[in-house]
């Protein structure tokens, strides 16, 4: 979807929305799949109600990109507009055990400035690309830790209410790969208590993560992470292998060889390969385990 008229691009840099016209979505996903449309990136918060405004009030839809890491994206010209923040700097600021951190900052990088001043308990998240804002959408986690385990405060903009708001941790239910945010809520910034930890101490932790990561997962390859949730007291990864689907494909998407619940993009997949793969190895499962398996990435289809 295309912004043209001059009075609503007037209107957008009145409200310093940033316009990048024609964005490719493959550029801007760790998948690598998606079509073309406008990315508006909010340079400031303030912004958010007047911008959304004006885009209900021209009929223009729209989707929230953090990091892109856990989207699949449809081909072709998308019928709405990505809408994106613009990370300030700095973006995380600390005080005491507390981190101050803007939904758009990167998540790794948060993690790592955190440890180098002795704050911990995150090491399970270094690995996992995307922001801070992504991570919380989802509750994002790895070895045994989630991030919103440390959440003390959540500053966002509500979709129902149209206001800004600030929730405080035990107000948010932050369950496996799920959170009560409603589905369009923009998570603005973030408080993170974190307990102290020598920093030293930290990278044992971060290396050990890194390792088992670095052992079975499909590093350095086109994919959005984990594809399914896994079921109660179960793994889709095991129930994928265990049926033989390794290296299963469509067109160029591929379930991974090294971690069955990774699916690859080879080079060139379309959305509805990927698509296409995903149903099979759902189908598969279903039959032969009962499970109906529920996605971990989100689809965003035109
Ligand atoms: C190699 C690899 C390894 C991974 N490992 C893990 C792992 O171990 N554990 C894990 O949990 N995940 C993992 N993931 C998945 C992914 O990195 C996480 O889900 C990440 O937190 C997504 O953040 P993002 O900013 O990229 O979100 P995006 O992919 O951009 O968006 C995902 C969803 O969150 C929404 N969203 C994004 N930002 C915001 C915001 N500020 N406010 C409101 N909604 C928002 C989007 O609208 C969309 O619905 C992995 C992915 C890859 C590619």
């Amino acid at each position: 979807m295309r912004i043209s008229d001059p009075k609503l691009l007037e209107r957008l840099a009145e409200l310093s929305v940033e316009l990048r016209p024609g964005a490719k979505l493959s550029e801007l996903t760790s998948l690598g799949i998606g079509g073309t449309t406008d990315l508006l990136r909010i340079t400031k918060h303030e912004s958010i109600p007047g911008l959304l405004k004006l885009l209900d009030a021209n009929d223009i839809p729209h989707k929230f990109l953090g990091g892109g890491s856990n989207l699949l994206v449809d081909d072709g010209e998308l019928p709405w507009v990505v809408v994106q923040l613009a990370s300030p700097k700095p973006d995380v600021v600390l005080e005491g055990n507390l981190a101050h951190v803007d939904a758009a900052a990167d998540l790794g990088r948060t993690v790592t400035f955190c440890a180098k001043h002795d704050l911990g308990g995150m090491e399970g998240l270094i690995g996992v690309p995307g922001t801070v804002g992504g991570a919380l959408r989802m509750n994002a986690g790895a070895y045994g830790m989630q991030i919103g385990t440390y959440v003390r405060e959540v500053k966002l903009y509500r979709a129902a209410t149209r206001e800004f708001e600030t929730l405080r941790g035990h107000q948010i239910s932050f369950e496996y790969r799920h959170t009560s945010f409603g589905p369009d809520d923009m998570m603005l910034a973030v408080i993170l208590e974190l307990p102290s930890k020598p920093y030293n101490e930290i990278l044992k932790g971060i290396r050990i993560c890194n390792e088992k990561r670095r052992t079975s997962q499909p590093l350095g390859q086109k994919s959005a992470g984990c594809i399914f949730k896994n079921p109660p007291g179960a793994s889709a990864g095991r129930m994928i292998d265990e049926l033989g689907l390794k290296g299963l494909s469509i067109g160029d998407a591929q379930v991974s060889d090294r971690h069955a619940n990774f699916f690859l993009n080879r080079g060139r997949a379309s959305a509805k390969d990927m698509l296409a793969l995903i149903s099979d190895v759902r189908e598969r499962i279903q039959k032969s385990y009962g499970v109906a398996l529920v996605n971990e990435v989100v689809v965003w289809n035109a």
